[in-house]
């Protein structure tokens, strides 16, 4: 179920709030990855919580990260399961810069921004002021 506009507001204020008011990746506060290691293997295990407040498919995430990391991902009910050990600061570096170039609008830094695709480009069409701008990710 896609938040409002205010859910994400609600969130964003319930983080460090002298961070709310500053543009960019901080606009939306994102969670910490709970991360742990299983073998070779690294679970996210609150992983289906960052496409739920970004708005955007698990699976395309998920394979954001899995190509940034250069490997293989799976998800595995609210959870993500990479190969190899990979460490919390690479998930949260990478998710920053996700919602940087993929949510947030370019124009006025609103995170509720939807992906529209038009032949080979995806564009990111702002509710907040209706710009629409190329994607970097997608
Ligand atoms: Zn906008």
């Amino acid at each position: 179920m896609p938040l409002s506009y205010e859910d994400l507001l609600a969130r964003a204020r319930s983080g460090t709030e002298k961070d709310a008011k500053k543009s960019g990746a901080l606009r939306l506060e994102l969670p910490e990855p709970d991360v742990i290691w299983v073998g070779n293997k690294t679970i996210f295990r609150n992983y289906a919580e960052f496409p739920k407040l970004i708005r955007r498919d698990s699976t395309r995430v998920l394979m954001y990260l899995a190509k940034e990391l250069a490997t293989a991902a799976s998800i595995d009910g609210e959870r993500a399961i990479f190969i190899g050990r990979k460490d919390r600061d690479s998930f949260s570096q990478l998710l920053q810069r996700y919602v940087k170039d993929g949510v947030l609008c370019p124009v006025c830094g609103s995170p509720d921004t939807h992906l529209d695709r038009d032949k080979r480009m995806w564009f990111m069409v702002c509710e907040a002021c209706g710009a629409r701008s190329i994607a970097k990710v997608a």
